[in-house]
């Protein structure tokens, strides 16, 4: 941990990222020990890093508190027997990605969006991810160096805005990313260009200038989409990195997904907000969680969000409150959870 953090006050170049990327934790009994947790936690956390192996980052460790096996963050990343239970209605693939590809790794829900998979690497795996069942070897669109997802694009002329996703786009290198941003910028009817990714939150030496030159080549308007669900995630290596990628000019916002022990309380969602914007980033949506296999111990019923979001409502200034939505296969866009009975059958 000690040598993860010096690195940070280096000038963030590749070798650091990719080296940081490379020496994240994989052994849940290292992870234990770091934070002085109890050994009795081990043997479950081994059975359940195999449904989705353990990964994260050294510098996001270092921002748990030790010896607290409830840790916000720790939860977020930390292998649980809880991960085996069966609950009816929590599926493999719970928003329907398997049904909206354009293309091998472009998909295409929402009228004017298409998404591409770019990688199916993460820089951490997040327990309660929709991902974590996904068949990424074939539906990524990196193969052929790009061309035929930028084919698909290209003729498609609805699609006016193209997100980058994954995975995480940013697992890939400045070359990559380079080339796929300015095959992008040479179509005429992409007019905007969107990053969704959790590296410059959970591995903000990522965020290097060169990064940020690549993301200046797209010709028009940029949004970053950053992923931080607890205010403890963001802290000063965080917020020197958003603001490199905010002197790039582009429009940076946060998705959030409600989670249960982890931010489901009112001082958690409103310290979150103040984190944000204090780092000149918005909240966009909070999410219910995708009923995916694994992960209903992080549920939060449906009452209870719309209960805490009101309360964030009446507490916090208008651009501190983030939309509360869920995904429906099927529907149009993001649904917002209005507490009106939605038929949630596909
Ligand atoms: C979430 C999502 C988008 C983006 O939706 P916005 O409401 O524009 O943020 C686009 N495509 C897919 C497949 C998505 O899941
Ligand atoms: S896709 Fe996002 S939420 Fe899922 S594991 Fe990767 S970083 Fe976490």
């Amino acid at each position: 941990m000690i040598t993860a953090h010096k690195a940070f006050t280096q000038p963030a170049g590749a070798r650091n990222w990719q080296q940081a990327l490379a020496e994240a934790v994989r052994d849940p009994r290292e992870l234990l020990e770091m934070l002085e947790l109890p050994a009795n936690l081990l043997p479950s956390a081994r059975r359940a890093a195999q449904l989705f192996p353990l990964r994260v980052p050294r510098g996001y460790v270092a921002r748990m508190q030790r010896g607290d096996p409830a840790d916000p963050l720790l939860r977020q990343v930390l292998p649980l027997e809880a991960e085996f239970e069966e609950v009816p209605g929590f599926r493999a693939d719970p928003v329907g990605d398997l049904d909206s590809q354009l293309d091998p790794g472009v998909l295409k829900k929402y009228p004017g969006r298409a998404l591409l998979i770019t990688t199916g690497a993460c820089a951490v795996h997040c327990r309660y991810c929709f991902r974590r069942h996904f068949p990424y070897s074939e539906q990524n669109a990196a193969r052929g160096r790009w061309h035929q997802a930028l084919t698909a694009v290209a003729n498609d002329r609805d699609i006016h805005e193209v997100i980058l996703s994954g995975g995480d786009p940013l697992s890939l290198g400045d070359d990559r990313l380079g080339e796929l941003i300015q095959g992008l910028g040479q179509i005429s009817h992409v007019k905007r260009l969107r990053i969704h990714s959790r590296h410059p939150v959970v591995l903000p030496e990522r965020v290097t200038r060169a990064l940020c030159r690549e993301i200046e080549r797209f010709p028009g308007p940029v949004t970053v989409v950053l992923h931080a669900n607890h205010a403890r995630e963001i802290d000063s290596h965080v917020r020197s990195g958003i603001g490199r990628l905010r002197e790039t000019g582009a429009l940076l916002l946060n998705q959030a997904v409600l989670l249960r022990g982890v931010n489901d309380n009112i001082e958690a969602l409103e310290a979150l907000g103040e984190a944000l914007t204090a780092a000149a980033v918005s909240p966009y949506y909070l999410h219910m969680l995708d009923p995916v296999a694994g992960a209903a111990h992080f549920d939060v019923p449906e009452s209870r969000a719309l209960d805490l979001v009101d309360r964030l409502r009446r507490r916090a200034p208008g651009y501190m409150v983030p939309r509360l939505v869920r995904e429906i296969p099927g529907e149009d866009a993001k649904t917002p959870v209005t507490g009106e009975v939605v038929d949630n059958t596909p």
